[in-house]
């Protein structure tokens, strides 16, 4: 299973992050996970063909995660692509057909084939098992568990730390988690290192990869990462766009 972090960022610009998704490959099609502003831009630099993209999940539907979905769309419509299948969090459907009572131009040239998704809920894509896991943020959202020929990852989306997803990462490859802000603050529907570290405390996970990094975690990357990593017992690293994983 291949990984491509495509936008590690979050609401705010920054030089070298834009906002949320990333790509999954087993190679049989990257599924994109997340589509926020700048990740259409990230596509087209990774190795992946925008074209190329026919499954989308979404996490939740702040704009951080979903914006460039529309554009995706577009592209893929000039390019003569216009079916994407897109599973999302209740609310979903609504938020799509709002936009296409705005962009009336499109909707009868694209084809959404939208699926709702509870936690709980197993979605099958070619041997990619994709379970929704319970997060806990501003409005409904969604963990994704991801396996494939025996390798596992888990991408929370955006989350305050909760026992599911320790349960989840339990003996998994790869974790990436958000981790929005150092400890200096002091945060709701989000997580930081300290909180992160005692929710995974005793578990076993390959490797964690921390995204949705907010500008004011920098300068406390190394501290973000030792106070994680010595909890776990396992590599711990912040992640960067364009940014390739394999597990
Ligand atoms: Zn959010
Ligand atoms: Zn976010």
């Amino acid at each position: 299973m291949n990984i491509t972090l495509l936008g590690t960022g979050v609401g705010i610009p920054q030089n070298e992050r834009v906002q949320s998704g990333l790509i999954v490959d087993t190679g049989h099609g990257p599924v994109l996970f997340d589509c926020g502003s700048g990740v259409l831009q990230r596509i087209y630099q990774s190795a992946y063909k925008h074209t190329s993209i026919e499954n989308v999940f979404l996490s939740h539907l702040h704009l951080d995660h979903c914006a460039d979905f529309l554009s995706l769309v577009k592209a893929n419509w000039l390019c003569d692509v216009t079916r994407i299948n897109l599973w999302g969090p209740v609310g979903t459907r609504k938020w799509w057909n709002d936009l296409m009572c705005t962009y009336s131009y499109m909707q009868n040239k694209i084809d959404i084939n939208i699926n709702e998704l509870s936690p709980g809920q197993t979605v099958k894509i070619d041997g990619l098992e994709i379970v929704c896991i319970t997060t806990v943020h501003a409005l409904p959202s969604l963990g994704f568990l991801i396996s494939f020929a025996g390798r596992t990852m888990l991408y929370t989306g955006d989350t305050e730390p909760v026992d599911d997803i320790a349960r989840a990462s339990d003996g998994i490859d790869l974790l990436i988690h958000e981790c929005s802000f150092p400890d200096t603050f002091e945060v709701d529907n989000h997580t930081t290192p300290k909180r992160l570290a005692e929710m995974l405390r005793g578990i076993t996970i390959g490797k964690i990869i921390l995204t949705h990094l907010y500008p004011q975690t920098r300068g406390f990357e190394e501290e973000m990462v030792s106070v994680i990593a010595n909890a776990c017992k396992c590599h711990v690293e912040i992640g960067h766009d364009l940014q390739e994983i394999e597990i």
